[in-house]
């Protein structure tokens, strides 16, 4: 069935053997990282992880961006971290900076000022702007980047914990997949206050068919039933204890929300399902529709994806859109909820892949496989992934359920 996103493959494989077997096409990628001098023993941490754990077998290159030149001595090292080709480059001003009408606007510096008065995280730092807007709009028409089909994106201190045997890349190119994750979390509300409004107004312009990924990031509200379930849990202020829902109303929030079996009805559920029902949903301009951006992404310090994803076709479009809003500036939009609004609208749910067996951290999230009860690898056959998509359920179902820790593995800070 296509329409399953099972592991590429089960347990350790001899990569040698697996590059020799016949049909295997080495694929034209690269991992890429967007770094500064002063972070040189963060990226030398993030190389040695990712060449003990797979780059030693497959030799894929490197590319180094920096909005000013390395230095010698971080050329020099990085250069000694691998076997593999490196290459560095420095970003235009065209790329890095805001255009100068932008910059000249008085507004421009108050508004980033303000972000930081406001406590919006990194909101002050016109730095990290630049960053998230070059990750957003330009890190794919690089011409170190956008001559290779595929890239693997790493920052500095980050880390892998399973040896990856087989090539992602040629996994990725064989079953079709475009674009690759581990760990899908939500987005600080205050960061993108009206990123949603101006996707929808995106859509709306261009007459957008949503791929069936879109409903993984939207929750949809006013559904006449789940609203009036919702209500009902509000006023109650729900008893947590599974045994006071009766079945009709488990079947009902079976369908209308992202949980697949009765045992899932849990304690969380109810407490979520209640502080949803009682927050105040953002006023958005058309109020006709019944779509509020959720704050899933995925987590874009690690992407595996085709380079022509975002560089040709409608994310482009998508991009000259968002940044003629001002909101990379006026708001603090990342680099992460921006692309997967964009692959939202352009993607199907099975263009996507889940490296469930990637264990990875930066910073103080992870997502570790563990294995299971005797000694089996989780990921081969997981059950309940089998059962997700063996039933009819919504994208967000099928999706959602998959940046949730379970039996098999566990992901800290995902709360999609
Ligand atoms: P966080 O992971 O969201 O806290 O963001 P980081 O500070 O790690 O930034 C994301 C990536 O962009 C990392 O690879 C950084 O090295 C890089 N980066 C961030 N700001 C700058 C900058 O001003 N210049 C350069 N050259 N790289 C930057
Ligand atoms: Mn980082």
């Amino acid at each position: 069935n296509s329409r399953r996103d099972h592991t590429f493959s089960a347990g350790c494989l001899d990569p040698y053997a697996y590059q020799e077997q016949p049909g295997y096409q080495r694929q034209n990628a690269t991992f890429v990282m967007l770094t500064r001098n002063q972070e040189l023993s963060g990226v030398l941490s993030s190389m040695y992880s990712v060449e003990r754990h797979f780059n030693q077998w497959f030799q894929y290159p490197y590319v180094f961006l920096n909005d000013e030149e390395f230095s010698e001595e971080f050329i020099a090292q990085v250069r000694a971290a691998t076997h593999a080709d490196v290459e560095f480059g420095v970003l235009s001003e065209l790329e890095w900076e805001f255009p100068t009408e932008v910059r000249e606007q008085l507004v421009f510096k108050h508004s980033i000022e303000d972000q930081g008065d406001r406590g919006i995280m990194y909101g002050n730092m016109e730095s990290y702007h630049k960053m998230c807007r070059f990750y957003s709009g330009a890190f794919f028409k690089h011409p170190l980047v956008s001559r290779h089909e595929w890239y693997w994106r790493i920052e500095p201190d980050v880390e892998f914990f399973c040896d990856v045997t087989y090539d992602p890349f040629w996994e990725m190119q064989r079953r079709g997949k475009k674009y690759g994750f581990t760990v899908l979390i939500k987005e600080l509300y205050w960061t993108v206050p009206n990123l949603f409004r101006y996707t929808r107004s995106f859509i709306r312009q261009n007459k957008v068919k949503v791929g069936d990924l879109w409903d993984l990031f939207v929750d949809n509200y006013n559904v006449a039933a789940g609203d009036e379930l919702l209500n009902k849990l509000a006023n109650h202020e729900w008893e947590v204890e599974r045994e006071l829902m009766d079945r009709v109303e488990i079947e009902h929030l079976l369908e209308t929300s992202q949980y697949t079996s009765a045992e899932d009805v849990d304690e969380e559920l109810v407490r979520t399902l209640v502080s949803r029902a009682k927050r105040k949903p953002p006023v958005i301009e058309d109020k006709f529709d019944n779509e509020e951006y959720n704050l899933c992404h995925f987590w874009s310090n690690f992407e595996i994806a085709r380079v022509d994803l975002f560089s040709t076709g409608l994310y482009a479009s998508y991009f000259e859109f968002l940044e003629q809003s001002g909101g990379f500036w006026a708001e603090r939009w990342g680099d992460a909820p921006v692309h997967s609004l964009g692959l939202g609208m352009m993607l199907d749910a099975r263009d996507v892949h889940y490296f469930r067996d990637i264990g990875y951290q930066h910073s103080t999230l992870a997502h570790c496989p563990a294995n299971k009860r005797g000694g089996q690898l989780p990921y081969v056959e997981n059950p309940d992934y089998a059962t997700i998509f063996g039933k009819k359920r919504s994208a967000y179902a099928r999706l959602g359920r998959l940046g949730r820790a379970r039996s098999s593995e566990q992901t800290y800070g995902t709360g999609c």
